[in-house]
């Protein structure tokens, strides 16, 4: 028989069980307006080029020229990962490359069709052959690279026609705060 939740019913249950019926305000107390806010609007390109941004930071503050990259998927973060050629002695470590290797172990797979990879520099010609190779969905990165880009400055390895992948882009998200650390960090070293 279904239970029914007359006044009367109501009244005589135990306190705490009434409260508990309210569910919303208890759901309320136990999470933080941000994580509320994160429910109601999911995290956008800007709030993941800022993720992105931030471990370009821990490269500048290690000495790395300063790019950082992070891996999303379904709206979460993946992999996170900064340059990190000098520390590993290694010209392939840009932060691109290891954070698609962080991303495949997450995923166990070397297909990463359902990811997207944000970057605060457009990425070079083997980052952008990595990124074909994995199957990227989209790639999203702050400035732009006049001199080695190769999401379409000098080349567009992402779109080729006769590649059987092709990635979207989104370019020139945080533009100006992803090229300030690039230029400040130049400055300082021919300083
Ligand atoms: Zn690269």
């Amino acid at each position: 028989m279904p239970k029914k939740f007359s006044g009367q019913t109501r009244r005589a249950m135990p306190k705490r069980k009434v409260a508990a019926l309210r569910t919303p305000k208890v759901f309320a107390s136990r999470c933080s307006r941000l994580q509320l806010t994160r429910m109601i609007e999911p995290p956008g390109d800007e709030y993941f080029v800022r993720e992105a941004l931030r471990h370009a930071q821990k490269a500048y503050e290690a000495g790395e020229v300063p790019v950082g990259a992070v891996v999303v998927r379904e709206g979460r973060i993946i992999a996170r990962a900064y340059n990190q050629v000098e520390l590993l002695k290694d010209a392939t470590a840009h932060a691109e490359m290891l954070a698609l290797t962080q991303a495949e172990a997450a995923v166990g797979d070397w297909r990463l069709t359902d990811c997207d990879l944000y970057v605060t520099k457009e990425p070079c010609a083997m980052c952008a052959g990595a990124i074909v190779h994995v199957r990227l969905r989209r790639l999203i990165f702050g400035c732009a690279d006049l001199r080695a880009g190769a999401a379409g400055s000098v080349i567009n390895l992402l779109q080729l026609p006769s590649l059987n992948h092709r990635c979207d882009i989104t370019s020139g998200v945080l533009e100006n705060e992803c090229a300030a650390i690039l230029q400040d960090f130049f400055r300082k070293r021919r300083d």
